[in-house]
C-alpha cells in the first residue's frame, strides 16, 4: 500500500511538525562528530518543512545510553552541526523530550524555526513504546513526520506509538527506502537477481526463504558459500561454515529446484593459509580447498560466472559482502561483483549494512540506484516484515486533516 508522505500534508505554516529522523550519528572520544552524512542526508526533509512556514520540532536518537542525561549521549552537537549546516535558520535546542522547558521553548517558536529534542532514549519509555510517553511526544506537534528507516523495524514511542495520535506520513528518506527496497520486492521489474553474501548464514535464513519465493536467480557469495559447498559434500578446508546449518543448506537447494529458482554458488575461490592480510594465497576449486586453507574471496571463474548470471537482470539486489573486503588482498570479489552490477541496466539495490560500506568506500555508492541506509531494517524489510514504523504511516489515500 503506497504511503503518503510529507508533500500530502496540508499547507504547514504555522503548524508543528514532529519529524523523527537518524541522527545516530558516529563521534570520537571528545564528542566530535567523525561523519555527518546522517545529519546532511535527513536536512532534505526538515528544509521542506520550514520553506514552507512549519515549526520543526526534530527528534533522534543517538548510541544507548544506560542512564538519563548521560553527556556523551546528548544531541547538543548534533544541533550544532545542524546550525552550521543551515546558518539561516534559528535552531535551538531543548534538555529534554518533554516537559515545561520542551513546552516553553516550543511555544516561543516561530515559523521556520527547528527546536532539537535531546537524546529520546534518555527515556526507557521510547524502547518500551509506553502510551503515556508517546502521547506527551504526540502533544508538541500537529503532524508527525517519520524519516528514521533504520528504527522502523521497531515499535517505539516515537517510532510507532506518536503515530496514534497525528497524521503520520514519510518523510523523503523513508518513502526513498519504502519505494526502492520496498518496491524491489513487492512488484520487481524482472529478472529478479538477488546476491546474497556475508558470513551468517543464521542471519540470512529468513532473507534467503523470502526471497527465495520471488527471485528468478539468487547468486550465494561471501563466507556462507563454504556451508553449502560442505553440504553438497565438498571439501572447504578450514573455511567459516555453519555446521548447524547444513541441513538448511540442503533444503535451500532443493526448494530452488522445486520452484525453477536457478541458484549460483562458487566455482572456484581465493585460498590463504591464514586469516590475514598478507596471507599466502592460491587459486582452488572450491569444492576442493586443501586442508588448512580458507576460502577468503571468489575465485576468477567464480567472478565470470557471476557477471554472466547478472547481466539481464531487471532488478539486482545485493546483500552483503563476497569476500573478506576489509582486507584489500581479498576486495577483488565484492569490487568486481560492484561493478558489474553498476554496470548492466538493471535497478540496483545495495541491502545496507556492510555492503553498504563496502560500495561507498569503492567510490561506487552514486552508480546504485539506491543504497539502503537500515542495516535491520532493510534486512527485515527483505526477510517479508511489515515494519512497524512503517505500518503506521498513512496510506496515500488516507485524509490527513
Ligand atoms: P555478515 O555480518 O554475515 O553480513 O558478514 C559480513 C562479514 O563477512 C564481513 O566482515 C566479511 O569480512 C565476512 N566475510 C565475507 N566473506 C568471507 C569469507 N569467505 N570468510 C570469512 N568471512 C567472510
Amino acid at each position: 500500500m503506497e504511503k503518503a508522505n510529507v508533500k500530502d500534508l496540508p499547507a504547514l505554516k504555522g503548524k508543528y511538525v514532529f519529524i523523527r529522523a537518524d541522527l545516530n550519528v558516529p563521534q570520537d572520544k571528545e564528542d566530535k562528530i567523525t561523519d555527518d552524512t546522517r545529519i546532511r542526508a535527513s536536512l532534505g526533509t526538515v528544509k521542506h518543512c520550514i520553506g514552507e512556514g512549519a515549526r520543526v520540532i526534530l527528534c533522534s536518537h543517538l548510541g544507548r545510553p544506560e542512564t538519563k542525561g548521560d553527556l556523551k549521549y546528548s544531541l547538543k552537537p548534533v544541533a550544532e552541526r545542524i546550525a552550521e549546516l543551515l546558518p539561516d535558520v534559528v535552531v535551538k535546542m531543548a534538555d529534554d523530550c518533554i516537559g515545561g522547558q520542551v513546552e516553553a521553548l516550543k511555544d516561543e517558536m516561530k515559523d521556520g524555526e527547528i527546536l532539537v529534542l535531546e537524546n529520546i532514549r534518555y527515556y526507557k519509555e521510547e524502547t518500551k513504546n509506553d502510551p503515556e510517553f508517546a502521547k506527551k511526544l504526540a502533544k508538541l506537534a500537529d503532524y508527525y513526520v517519520n524519516d528514521a528507516f533504520g528504527a522502523a523495524h521497531r515499535a517505539h514511542a516515537s517510532t510507532e506509538g506518536i503515530a496514534k495520535h497525528l497524521p503520520a506520513v514519510s518523510g523523503f528518506l523513508m518513502e526513498k527506502e519504502i519505494d526502492f527496497l520496498g518496491g524491489a520486492i513487492a512488484n520487481p521489474k524482472r529478472p529478479l537477481t538477488v546476491i546474497i553474501g556475508g558470513k551468517k548464514v543464521a542471519d540470512k535464513m529468513p532473507v534467503i526463504d523470502n526471497l527465495l519465493q520471488l527471485a528468478d536467480t539468487i547468486i550465494i557469495g561471501g563466507g556462507m558459500t563454504y556451508s553449502f559447498i560442505k553440504a553438497q559434500g565438498g571439501n572447504v578446508g578450514n573455511s567459516i561454515v555453519d555446521d548447524t546449518k547444513l541441513d538448511y543448506c540442503k533444503g535451500v537447494i532443493a526448494n530452488a529446484k522445486e520452484r525453477g529458482v536457478r541458484i549460483v554458488f562458487s566455482k572456484d575461490t581465493i585460498a590463504a593459509d591464514e586469516f590475514s592480510p598478507d596471507a599466502k594465497t592460491k587459486v582452488v576449486d572450491v569444492h576442493k580447498i586443501p586442508d588448512g586453507w580458507e576460502g577468503l574471496d571468489l575465485g576468477p571463474q567464480t567472478i565470470d560466472n557471476i557477471k554472466d548470471a547478472i547481466k539481464d537482470s531487471g532488478t539486482i539486489i545485493w546483500c552483503g559482502p563476497l569476500g573478506v573486503f576489509e582486507f584489500e588482498k581479498f576486495a577483488t570479489g565484492t569490487r568486481e561483483v560492484a561493478k558489474a552490477i553498476v554496470n548492466t541496466n538493471a535497478i540496483t539495490i545495495v541491502g545496507g549494512g556492510d555492503s553498504a560500506s563496502a560500495v561507498t568506500n569503492m567510490g561506487l555508492a552514486d552508480k546504485f540506484t539506491h543504497i539502503s541506509t537500515g542495516g535491520g531494517a532493510s534486512l527485515e524489510l527483505l526477510e517479508g516484515k511489515v515494519l512497524p514504523g512503517v505500518a503506521a504511516l498513512y496510506n496515500k489515500k488516507d485524509k490527513i486533516k
